[in-house]
């Protein structure tokens, strides 16, 4: 996606995927500021443990306590997060305004909080965050009181009683990785819970139809996956680093054409 936007936009950068290890973090780090890197994106699993390493951080990366992108000004690093606000373009783009709606959101991870505070951000009335024990479920929650005392929250477990949440539920979001290829086609909640009602989003963006999905949008739901989402979060990325507007239907393009050739990110070839 990056390297064919730099290529429409006439800029000399480079987009290179380099695998971390957790000791070598803070060397990764100050490598930025040595070589005089304009930015980076960092993923699992490093995007909170890279906070305390930067100079400053955006408001929305401080409230979701997650990095994904690395803005670096004269040795400078600043940390942002792009999947918040990414996601919720790609929601709007779908035709779902979360404004004065009931989200459940399922899984309590990084992309999961990134998810709630967006969506607290945007409006919603209510958010319920599911996770795999109340405790994690609540960290969610919590983010959410930061941004407003209005939303209406609530944590709970996968083991809970979920039909009564599900039948008031507006939007349910899958921020878990099961129904990723890699996971055996699973559904993260049983299908009976969903309803023709429901809008489903599936962070997931491979397979591009989860079974997840799949199920919805047989029962007449509406559904998308996290095509959308990730071009989203790039090209804000791109933004923060080049100042420009991003090409995001080059980007697009770019990314189904890769997923569709077979190419997966780098950091899932490494578990191969
Ligand atoms: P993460 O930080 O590892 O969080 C994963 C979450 O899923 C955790 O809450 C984890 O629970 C839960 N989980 C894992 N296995 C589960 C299972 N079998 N049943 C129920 N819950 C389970 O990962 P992440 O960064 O948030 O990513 C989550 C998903 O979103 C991944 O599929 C990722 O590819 C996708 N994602 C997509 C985009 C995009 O742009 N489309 C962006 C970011 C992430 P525990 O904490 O209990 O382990």
């Amino acid at each position: 996606m990056h390297n064919r936007a730099f290529e429409v936009c006439g800029l000399n950068y480079r987009y290179l995927a380099f695998v971390v290890e957790k000791a070598h973090l803070k060397s990764a780090i100050d490598g930025i500021r040595a070589l005089n890197i304009k930015g980076v994106n960092v993923t699992m699993p490093h995007k909170e443990s890279v906070i305390p390493l930067l100079d400053e951080l955006s408001k929305e990366a401080r409230i979701i306590g997650a990095v994904n992108t690395i803005n670096n000004k004269e040795g400078r690093l600043t940390g942002h997060n792009t999947d918040a606000e990414g996601f919720i373009r790609s929601l709007k783009e779908e035709g779902f305004d979360p404004a004065g709606k009931t989200a459940i959101i399922l899984g309590t991870g990084g992309a999961a909080k990134a998810v709630a505070v967006a969506l607290a951000q945007a409006g919603a009335k209510s958010i319920v965050a599911i996770g795999r024990s109340v405790e994690k479920s609540q960290v969610i929650t919590d983010r959410i009181t930061i941004i407003s005392r209005d939303i209406l929250v609530k944590s709970l477990t996968f083991e809970g009683n979920l039909a009564d949440i599900f039948q008031i539920g507006d939007l349910i979001v899958n921020a878990t990785p099961v129904g990723m290829a890699e996971s055996g086609g699973l559904l993260p909640v049983p299908l009976e819970l969903i309803e023709k009602k429901h809008f489903v989003y599936d962070l997931i963006y491979t397979p591009q139809e989860t079974v997840l999905i799949k199920g919805a949008r047989h029962k007449g739901a509406g559904a998308a996956n996290g095509i959308g989402m990730l071009v989203h979060q790039a090209a804000l990325a791109f933004e923060i680093w080049t100042g420009i507007s991003a090409p995001a239907e080059e980007m697009r393009r770019a990314l189904i054409h890769g997923l569709e050739s077979g190419d997966r990110p780098y950091n899932a070839q490494k578990k191969d």
